[in-house]
Parts: structure tokens; sequence; C-alpha cells
């Protein structure tokens, strides 16, 4: 038996569902634990609505400061009908919490397993076996730049620096390398000045430092088509922050159940934030109703992109991976099962494969 290895992750359970996903996603890990020697230490923080509820603040300074001296921090959901025309609304915490922790890139993995092309909008032979992950630029692009408004004109102003274009394109040919070894840029080069310089700041890293990685452009709007027509051709996805932002809720619906994508947010160094894509789900929270597999496949992706544990998080996808194929899932799947049960069944299958 090796020596325990200590990792301390800050659990921010957040609104809704957030804590009963949390939870599942904690044992989970602590079974991983058990079979490869660590142990994680969970630090339990408020962020969003709770948090509003106990200091009037969506991001309490405690759990800004706990966050960027975790080893990684995994995060629930924030949200819902309780604080909606409030002072203070619970997202500002997840804004502001990503800024606070400078996380650059956001990653969103894709597989298509038999069970979610059967639940697919798309035709079962178009999305089964898609293994894909968008790498989306967050910090940057539309969203940031100078805005104006006067009683009959509006701007938004678009700017990239060619260092924020470098650090997400190196994060995503990173990945590259540990998978099919393709990245498809997007952008929309023929119209955005963004966009130019975007193609050839991917264009020359990936010849100065990825000449091993097979790389392509696309325009965003053939890309948005090609995604539903053909998805099983893409591997890693790079993109900037909006065309990220429709592209992969676009991707989202093709594996049929809201409730089974994770989502990794990542810094230059320092912990990276991981959470499922989907919301609080207030309509199902309390209920033990929630699907946990988009939350423990989260805390997979922490194991591999913040803890470095490559392994172990592999176990956790294959347990997920079992689990699915032999039908112990959640009401959203069709299944019975409540969300501590498909836990439970999670927990149960890293027994069996070990
Ligand atoms: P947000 O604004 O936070 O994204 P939203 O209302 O857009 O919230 P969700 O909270 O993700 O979206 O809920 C959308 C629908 O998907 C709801 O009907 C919800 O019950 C369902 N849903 C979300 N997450 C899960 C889950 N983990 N398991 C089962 N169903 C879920
Ligand atoms: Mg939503």
């Amino acid at each position: 038996m090796p020596p325990f290895q200590d990792h301390t992750i800050v659990v921010l359970p957040g609104d809704g569902v957030g804590p009963e996903v949390t939870a599942v996603a904690c044992a989970v890990l602590d079974s991983i634990g058990d079979f490869y020697g660590h142990r994680f230490t969970y630090q339990e923080h408020l962020i969003g609505g709770a948090a509003i509820d106990a200091t009037g603040e969506p991001l309490p300074d405690a759990t800004r400061d706990a966050c960027r001296a975790a080893d990684a921090v995994l995060l629930g959901a924030v949200g819902g009908p309780k604080w909606d025309g409030g002072k203070r609304r619970p997202e500002e915490g997840l804004l502001a919490i990503r800024k606070a922790m400078g996380l650059y890139a956001n990653l969103r993995p894709l597989q298509v397993s038999p069970v979610m092309a059967h639940r697919s909008p798309l035709k079962k032979e178009i999305v089964e076996g898609v293994d894909l992950i968008v790498f989306r630029e967050l910090t940057g692009g539309i969203y940031f730049g100078e805005k104006t408004r006067t009683d009959t004109t509006a701007s938004d102003l678009c700017v990239y620096s060619v260092e924020e274009i470098e650090r997400v394109a190196r994060a995503a040919f990173q990945t590259a390398r540990q998978r099919r070894g393709k990245v498809t840029s997007v952008d929309k080069a023929n119209v955005m000045e963004t966009s130019r310089l975007w193609r050839e700041v991917v264009t020359r890293i990936q010849a100065e430092e990825y000449p091993d990685i097979t790389l392509e452009h696309a325009l965003v709007d053939s890309m948005a088509m090609h995604l539903i027509r053909k998805p099983r051709e893409y591997d890693v996805i790079l993109t900037e922050n909006m065309f990220g932002d429709i592209l992969s809720d676009e991707i989202s619906v093709l594996g049929g159940s809201i409730g089974l994508l994770p989502s990794a947010s990542l810094g230059t160094e320092g912990p990276g934030l991981f959470e499922p894509i989907h919301g609080s789900a207030p309509d199902i929270a309390g209920q033990d109703l929630a699907n946990p597999v988009g939350m423990v496949l989260s805390a997979a992706l922490m194991l591999r992109h913040s803890l470095k544990l490559e392994d172990e998080a592999d176990a956790i996808e294959a347990a997920v991976a079992a689990v699915l194929a032999a039908g112990a899932v959640t009401a959203d799947l069709g299944g019975e099962l409540g969300c501590r049960a498909a836990g439970d069944a999670i927990c149960d299958a890293i027994r069996a494969i070990h």
C-alpha cells in the first residue's frame, strides 16, 4: 500500500441540486482514494444563493480565499427562483470566482455512449461514439470589450491579445496529444479581425510547438452545421469566448441528458474549478432525483487536470460507463434510481473494477 497522499479540495455545494450531486462526487472520490492511496480533505464553503442567505454576498471573502489556496475546487450549481429580483444575484458569485481564480479555459468533453445515443434528438448512427472536447476561451472577446450605448446605437468591442490566444491554444494542443491528435480551431476569419489574429496565432503555435498535432480551421457558421451532421469527426475543438458559449450548448444536446455532462475551468497555474454543465434544477431539488453523473465526471476532470491523477480519472470514467451501460440510471435517462443510489452504483462499479 503506498503512503496516503493528501489533497485539499474546496467543495462549493451551492444551490438546488448542487448539495445532492456534490455529496455523491465526494463519495466517489473517497472510493477512488481507497484504491489508489489518496486522502481527499474537503472544505465546504458558501457560494451563490446559499451564500447570499447566510452573508448577504454571493461570493464571501472566505470562499474566495479558500478557493485560491486549494488544490482544486468542486462546484455544484448556483441560482434558483428564490433569489429572482433580489439585490444580489447568485450567478454573480460564479463570475466572481472564475475571475478571482484567473480561469481562462473552459473545457467540455462529450462522449456519447449507446445509452446516451438512444436518448439523443439526433439519429443514433450520427451520435454514437462521439468523443470530443471543447476548449472555450473565457477571459477575452466581446463579453469583456468596451460597451457603448446612445439613444440610437449600441456597440460591443471584441478584443483579443496574442497572449490570451496562445495560452488557450497551448492548453488545447496539449490535450490533443493525449487524445487523437487533432485540433479544430473555430473562428470567423472571413469577417472579424480578432478571428484573423486568432487563426494566425493558433497556426504559429502549432507549427512551432506542436508539429505532431493535426490542425484544421473552421468558420463558426459551418461548424454549427457540421457538429450536427458529423460530430464524430471532431477531437479537440478550440474557440473564442462567444463562439464557445454557443457551440457548447449545441454540443450538450447531442448526448441526450444535460445531467451527464461535466466541465472544467482552468487557469495558468493554481487550482481549476470543476462543475457539471447543468444548473441548480430547482424543479427537482431536494427530492433525490438529480442525475449525479455530470458532477462525478467533473470530479474525474479534476483528478486529471488539477491533481494530475490520470489513472484515477480513467477509473471513474470507466465506472460511470459501466453503470450507464448496465442501465443503473436516474429518471432523466428513464431509470428508477435516485441520486444517492446512482452514486452508490458508481462506487460499487469502482470496487468491481479493482
Ligand atoms: P441555469 O440558468 O442555472 O443554467 P436552467 O434552468 O437553465 O438553469 P437547469 O437548472 O440545468 O437549467 O435545468 C434544466 C432542466 O434540466 C430542468 O428541467 C432540470 O430539472 C433538468 N436537469 C438539470 N440538471 C439535472 C440533473 N443533474 N439531473 C436531472 N435533471 C436535470
Ligand atoms: Mg441554463
